[in-house]
Parts: C-alpha cells; structure tokens; sequence
C-alpha cells in the first residue's frame, strides 16, 4: 500500500510513528499549524512553532525518506486574542517562501465567535494577497454545520479564492455534500471517538462518492491514531472497494491536491 498522510500534527508525536508510517508506506506527511497542547502567550512562541515546523519536523522526517510539509497560520483556537492574531499574522509572510510551505492552514473556526471570524478573514486575505492554497479547520460537533456555513460564506466572499485550491477540514455526514457542491476539496479526519471513525468515513465515501475528497489521521495531542488512513484503507477492502479506488483516496487525491504548490514533491 502506499498512501499520504495530508494532516497530522507530527510535533506531538515521537519518532516511533515516522517508522511506523514510513513501514505502513507512507509517501509523505503534512502538517498544518495547530494548537500546541497549551495556548501560547506570546507571538514568540509561535515563531518558534513556525520554525519546528519548517525546519526541525522535515529534518526528523527526512531521516526515515519521508518527505514533511506544512501549513502556517494562527489556529481559531488561539485567535480570541485580537492583538496576539494580528501580530502572528504579521510574521507568517516571511515564511512563506520556505521550501517545504504549501499554505495558510489549518484556519477557520472553533466555537464561532466574532473574534474568530475576524481573524479567519484577515487569513483569507493574506491567502488571497500572496496566492496561497488554504487548509480550513472545522468546528466539532454542534457548532460544525453553524461553522461550515460562515467558513464557506467568508471563502465564496473573497472572488480570487478558488475552491479547487482550498480543502474544509474535518467534514462529517451533514457537512461534506456542503463542502463538495460549494467546489470546495472536504477532508475526512479519522478519530477512534469522536469525528469519522474508519466505518463512518467509508460509508460517507459509499455516498459521495470518491471526487475531491481525501482522508487523514490528525494524530495530535487527543486520542488519535497515527496509521488511522492505512487502518481505514484495509476497512474500504474490507468492504469491497477495489485497489484503484483505495489508491485514488489515499494516494491520488492528496497528491492531485497539494500538487497544485509547485513546492510539494515526493521525493525526499
Ligand atoms: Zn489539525
């Protein structure tokens, strides 16, 4: 099998997981800007993350070949704090250019508020400004479909977002066809609690079809499993899916996806 991991927060985990992702074949892991385990008090903190993610994590990848990538950004999380957004904000553009940055990720919003949508705008913008593609966290549970609604009114807001170019993360039964017919790349995030489990993600799958659509491990600080995209692919055969459709889903389409930045390629 081989498969790419298009969203895992990598920073969270121990080295033990690249060999185990490497040995499962994996071709390449992405890792989009996220909460940290603790909320951060100053914009230095997150130069720092900034650097881990584009300096140490590909340098620990790339001693098993496993090419790393990331996306930057002020995660909805942490964005409550207008003045503390405004100035990470200011420093994301100077990594931009690095080589192994696709984007402005993982934005968009945690519990809907003001603020948030303030600062996922600004996001918008510098996307927009600079020629970013996007990576869009969604809300969990009761907020998601209320969230998914004014993430993709503030993306549709903006005429030179395209929705090829932008992936909402996270999407579950009631959100993906939202996502989908908006033109918009949905991501299904793997969890063994809460979000897709395995089942879920292939009956979502059964139903909507296999087009712009990709699925992921998150693996972060909550319970999560970092092999959850090789766990599910076993669950399509399973099921009867042949190996072309397996592939198309785990390898093709987040290839067909990140390719669209000229700086995602798989080898190391
Ligand atoms: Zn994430």
């Amino acid at each position: 099998m081989r498969y790419i991991e298009p969203h895992a927060h990598m920073v969270s985990r121990v080295t033990d997981d690249y060999i185990d992702m490497t040995t499962a074949g994996c071709q390449a892991v992405c890792e989009p800007a996220f909460w940290a385990g603790f909320d951060r008090k100053s914009v230095n903190g997150f130069y720092d993350y900034f650097c881990q993610l584009t300096d140490y994590e590909p340098k620990r990848a790339a001693k098993f070949g496993l090419p790393h990538f990331s996306w930057l950004c002020i995660n909805p999380k942490e964005s409550e704090d207008l003045k503390l957004a405004d100035d990470v904000l200011a420093i994301i553009p100077e990594f931009l250019d690095r080589p192994t940055v696709l984007g402005i990720g993982e934005i968009g919003l945690n519990k809907n508020s003001k603020n948030e949508v303030k600062v996922l705008e600004h996001h918008i913008e510098l996307a927009a400004s600079r020629e970013q593609m996007i990576l869009v966290h969604t809300p969990h549970l009761e907020d998601k479909l209320k969230g998914t609604r004014l993430i993709i009114d503030a993306l549709k807001s903006d005429r030179r977002i395209q929705p090829e170019r932008v992936i909402i993360d996270h999407v579950e039964e009631h959100t993906v066809k939202l996502v989908l017919d908006a033109g918009f790349w949905a991501g299904m995030t793997l969890y063994p609690e809460s979000k897709c489990t395995p089942a879920r993600a292939v009956d979502i799958l059964d139903v909507c079809g296999t087009e712009r659509i990709w699925m992921n491990s998150a693996c972060d600080w909550g319970v999560s499993i970092p092999l959850a995209v090789p766990k599910t692919a076993l669950e399509m055969k399973r099921r009867g899916h042949t190996p072309e459709t397996i592939d198309k889903v785990v390898y093709q389409n987040p290839l067909q996806f990140l390719s669209q930045c000229p700086k995602f390629k798989l080898s190391a």
